[in-house]
């Protein structure tokens, strides 16, 4: 089967940083080290990690998996943690590590400066992602995570300084008419579009290579967002079949039945040897009737 190799696809800065920093910190570091939750969303890198010496508290709620860290090194992971979770980490006198991916940092850094500046932020994020989490808690109260145009619609906000702003790893397209439903109700809003690069390159790329191929596989971790992202974008806007598969073994041949070319992308968090296998294994396979 003729296969295309969508690019750029795979790890980003923040993932290979946040890789780094975590190998590092276990050679450099007496005592436990664990990660505060997936230090990427994906479970080959973490597992891994595990494997390398480095514990998983594998916590829903950063705050409550602190209690579970006990001593040692905690490293906070590419996703960032709120400014209360740093706090509790002091009172536990828990040596830190902070491997949040400098995108993030300044999505931090700006709802701080806007909060500071009175304004009052709308935040479009995922709930239960742990991104959204640790940048409301920048300035709780004045931070509205909103995730669907219904949230935007029932908003009760007062304030005459309004900005909007997003988690880095949505869809392009999505956050867009998000942002256009947050116009409507808040004509003066201030925008501020924190989509990171490297998501935006992968989704464009991965349209654009919709076009040519039958159907897309979409390498990456149910728990990774600008996996999902990717596969979403492939089926709304470029109008093919997507499917996202974790491993090799999760590919299903239905899919590919009567396709005689495929795309191949994979996550941000994704290791390049998982995409390679699924790439040699798509070349190797006869097309299907
Ligand atoms: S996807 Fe974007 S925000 Fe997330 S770690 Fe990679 S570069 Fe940073």
């Amino acid at each position: 089967m003729e296969v295309l190799k969508i690019t750029p696809r795979g790890y980003c800065h923040g993932v290979v940083d946040a890789i780094r920093i975590a190998r590092r910190v276990r050679e450099e570091s007496d005592g436990p080290v664990q990660m505060l939750g997936y230090l990427v969303h994906n479970h080959h890198v973490t597992d891994e990690l595990q494997e390398q010496g480095v514990g998983l508290i594998d916590s829903a709620d950063r705050l409550a998996g602190l209690e579970q860290a006990k001593d040692g090194t905690v490293i906070f992971t590419a996703h960032g943690v709120s400014p209360a979770v740093k706090e509790k980490a002091q009172e536990l006198n828990l040596r830190t590590v902070d491997a949040t991916c400098s995108d993030v940092v300044r999505t931090h850094d700006l709802v701080k400066r806007l909060a500071s500046e009175g304004y009052e932020v709308i935040y479009i994020g995922r709930r239960g992602h742990p991104e959204p989490e640790g940048v409301v808690g920048e300035a709780p109260g004045r931070v509205h995570l909103v995730q669907e145009f219904e949230d935007v619609d029932t908003l009760e906000i007062t304030g005459e300084k309004v900005a909007v702003t997003c988690q880095t790893t949505l869809s392009m397209w999505d956050t867009d008419a998000m942002i256009e439903r947050v116009k409507r109700r808040y004509p003066d809003v201030e925008v501020y579009n924190e989509i990171c690069r490297a998501t935006q390159e992968r989704q464009e790329a991965a349209v654009e290579a919709a076009q040519h191929v039958d159907v897309v596989i979409v390498v990456g971790s149910q728990r990774s967002s600008n996996s999902k992202r990717l596969v979403e974008v492939v089926k709304n806007l470029g109008g093919k079949p997507a499917y996202l598969v974790d491993r090799l073994e999760d590919i299903n041949l239905d899919w590919l039945r009567g396709a005689t070319k495929v795309g191949v992308t994979s996550g941000a968090s994704t290791p390049t040897q998982l995409t390679r296998q699924v790439v040699e294994y798509l070349q190797e396979l006869e097309v299907l009737a």
